[in-house]
């Protein structure tokens, strides 16, 4: 950035402070907490098939500040929007190329070119251990046509759903399993940043808010370093027993841990558990440190996953958890269920 540039935007920085300290002596109200982000998981997926065009749509016409994607790559390397690294549990594969496995018995998404995976649809998500649909009063399982979306398909789906809408709903990508990627000599990082440098996400103004996400240091910190993003990075925080990276997660979420991320991250995504630890005998939340830790060290905290079919133990219903949530001082709930926030 030239120097005049500089001066231009810490001219901006400033007249916006003015504006904002200004906004709040008029109104009181303004000081307060800001509404937390609603950005709708997999799309609305508590309504349609995750990840399908009609989650996306339905997310949108909800209002959902952020749609989710999640990306892995195809065999030809185009980045596709799909939590699994398998397909057997969310599309009808097994019918459709049934003698496509690998030596586990599990279809890869990354066996498949993309135009092999037009051929499949979207189903309802088959829960691994009882072999049943998941969530049973979703989407009805083996029923409608939803194709699998390519990263580009689905950003032009929700740039042009902003402007048929008016709306300026941003994207929120994860870049899923970058080492398992790159041992089998893919480059996942790579590749989400072309589309997204195709799709205006690099220049100075980008297209729609933007966030990007990952479980893997190694991968935000790279994001950083070599792509220079400016686009704001958020540190997902897991379990260790989950096996997401080499991170220990545990020591992330102590105060320490969490000042070391904002070195490299902008926010983090905690698990709904680590914040919520449970419900007390007089059925009061009792929340952990992370989310005052997380502010202390500068970082935003969004938390994963709110579901209304689906709701922790101890919590009477979606509207509490997420007031409690709010009493903790989250910053963004990922939800399946956009809708219960409008
Ligand atoms: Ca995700």
């Amino acid at each position: 950035m030239t120097e005049s540039g500089i001066a231009d935007m810490k001219l901006k920085a400033l007249l916006l402070i003015t504006l904002l300290s200004l906004a709040q002596l008029l109104s009181p109200a303004l000081a307060q907490q800001q509404e937390p982000l609603v950005i709708a998981h997999r799309g609305a997926s508590g309504y349609a098939p995750e990840h399908s065009s009609v989650a996306v749509a339905l997310a949108h016409a909800m209002d959902a500040d952020y749609i989710e994607q999640d990306i892995v790559l195809t065999r030809d390397k185009v980045p596709v929007v799909l939590h699994d690294l398998q397909l057997d549990a969310i599309t009808n594969v097994a019918e459709v190329f049934p003698d496509r496995t690998r030596p586990d018995g599990r279809y890869y998404v990354l066996d498949f070119s993309f135009a092999e995976l037009q051929q499949l649809t979207l189903q309802a998500r088959i829960d691994p251990v009882s072999g049943q649909v998941k969530y049973p009063q979703r989407f009805p399982a083996g029923q409608g046509q939803f194709d699998i979306m390519s990263l580009a398909e689905q950003l032009e789906l929700i740039q042009g759903l902003n402007v048929s809408r008016n709306q300026q709903v941003g994207i929120y990508i994860e870049i899923k399993a970058a080492r398992w990627h790159r041992d089998q000599n893919y480059d996942i990082t790579a590749a989400v940043m072309r589309v997204l440098h195709d799709y205006g996400y690099t220049d100075e103004v980008r297209p729609t808010p933007v966030y990007l996400q990952s479980f893997d240091p190694e991968v935000l910190r790279r994001l950083k370093r070599e792509f220079h993003t400016l686009i704001p990075l958020v540190q997902l925080i897991g379990e260790n027993r989950w096996n997401e990276s080499p991170a220990d997660y545990d020591v992330m979420r102590t105060a320490a841990g969490l000042e070391a991320v904002s070195s490299y991250a902008d926010g983090i995504g905690v698990w709904v558990p680590q914040v919520l630890l449970g419900v007390n005998k007089q059925g009061q939340p009792e929340f952990s440190a992370v989310i005052t830790d997380a502010h202390e060290a500068g970082l935003f905290v969004h938390a994963y996953t709110l579901r209304a079919d689906d709701l922790p133990k101890g919590v009477s219903g979606y509207e509490q958890l997420y007031a409690w949530l709010r009493k903790a001082g989250i910053d963004g709930v990922f939800t399946d269920f956009p809708d219960r926030h409008r």
